[in-house]
């Protein structure tokens, strides 16, 4: 070596369940690609999550957001356990971290892999983005309920949609349109939602106008119906926390497996440490078994790669699961019989044949 080899730290919390399954791989195939594109990762073990709750009654230490704060990224597993409330695994983790980390875009690639069929009869191949916001709006604390158990009983709750917070998620996503299609839908309801939609439409257009993209603004339920009917013709879709949040998983759903798909909570900025996890969760049913799908694991990975200015390791990553995949090695989700660890062989020996 040179001496001069770019060093990445990454803290990895793998969490619960096949979290602690599917991780591993992915480390595995990131040190495997750091030996030959000349980088370095220095991992550092987060032993985070439901057991951590069990022992100490929280999901992570008092201090765990200025660990991760070092950190250049976290990779995460999955967290939950059916005896903890997941809403205790969700604010004891998981937004304390995304809102700490100001994190506040929420990356979702879909597409259509080899070997993994669709739930639709067409056979038009997926591949688009959802860019969903991920620290304000629908998923806001404002709010109350009043005469609880009493006549007149209600709940309000309010969304908070900043001009600060729409521009940066809308200059994301107008950015990457730019670098794929030159195309961007924006999600909205502003025939229904009278006061934030019509805003979010607003800024939205201005900072659409000013990139150069071709925006295309279009209702939440039309563009749901539209994923259904036609997701070849949507590219990049920028949309609010609550209507981001639906239309991932609908679009993840629409690709054929939960288990391949991947999700990133960025810091454009690079100020803080950004977050990569696979999409699915703790799954108990298999947990244990060695039988976990690898791919969101390691198509996070990718991501955190490419965020980490390591894209030529990160598109190796992508392109050797992919060929693993159309040459027919799966595992169970996916109607095959290969482990997590016979997968994750095949994919290292892909890295090695440069595939
Ligand atoms: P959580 O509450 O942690 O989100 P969950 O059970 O709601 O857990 P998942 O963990 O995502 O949701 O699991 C949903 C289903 O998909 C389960 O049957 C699980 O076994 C399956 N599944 C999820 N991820 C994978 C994977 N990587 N490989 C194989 N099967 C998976
Ligand atoms: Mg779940």
């Amino acid at each position: 070596g040179t001496g001069t080899a770019r060093r990445h730290v990454v803290d990895v919390v793998p969490g619960d369940g096949i979290g602690t399954e599917v991780v591993p791989a992915a480390v595995r195939c990131v040190d495997h690609l750091a030996a030959s594109f000349g980088f370095t990762v220095e991992w550092r073990e987060r032993a985070w999550g439901c057991d951590h709750h069990r022992a100490h009654g929280r999901m992570m230490p008092v201090d765990g957001l200025e660990q991760l704060a070092s950190a250049d990224a976290i990779l995460l597993g999955a967290v939950g356990a059916p005896d903890i409330p997941d809403d205790v695994t969700l604010w004891g983790l998981l937004i304390p971290i995304r809102r700490e980390f100001v994190q506040y875009v929420n990356l979702r690639p879909v597409r259509s892999l080899p070997g993994i069929r669709s739930p639709l009869r067409s056979e038009a191949p997926i591949d688009l983005v959802v860019v969903r916001e991920n620290v304000e709006g629908e998923y806001s604390e404002v709010g109350g309920r009043v005469n609880r158990g009493r006549p007149g009983e209600f709940a309000v709750q309010e969304a908070v949609f900043t001009r600060t917070g729409v521009e940066r998620i809308a200059r994301f996503a107008a950015d990457l349109a730019r670098r794929r299609s030159g195309r961007l839908i924006s999600a909205t309801k502003s025939n229904g939602i009278i006061h934030t939609m019509p805003f979010w439409d607003e800024v939205v257009a201005e900072v659409a106008g000013a990139s150069g993209v071709r925006l295309e603004k279009v209702l939440i339920d039309a563009l749901a119906a539209r994923l259904v009917l036609r997701p070849e013709s949507v590219d990049v879709i920028v949309a609010s926390n609550l209507f981001g949040d639906i239309l991932s998983d609908l679009a993840g759903a629409l690709a054929g497996s939960i288990g391949v798909a991947p999700s990133a909570n960025l810091d454009p900025t690079k100020t803080y440490p950004s977050m990569f996890e696979p999409v699915h969760g703790s799954a108990p049913d298999i947990a244990g078994m060695g039988i976990a799908n690898p791919v969101g694991a390691l198509w996070a990975a990718a991501m955190m790669l490419d965020h980490l200015g390591e894209p030529a390791a990160a598109a190796r990553l992508v392109s050797a699961f992919e060929h693993v995949l159309r040459a027919g090695t799966a595992t169970r989700d996916l109607g095959g019989t290969a482990s997590t660890e016979e997968f994750t062989t095949a994919v290292v020996q892909a890295l090695d044949e440069g595939a």
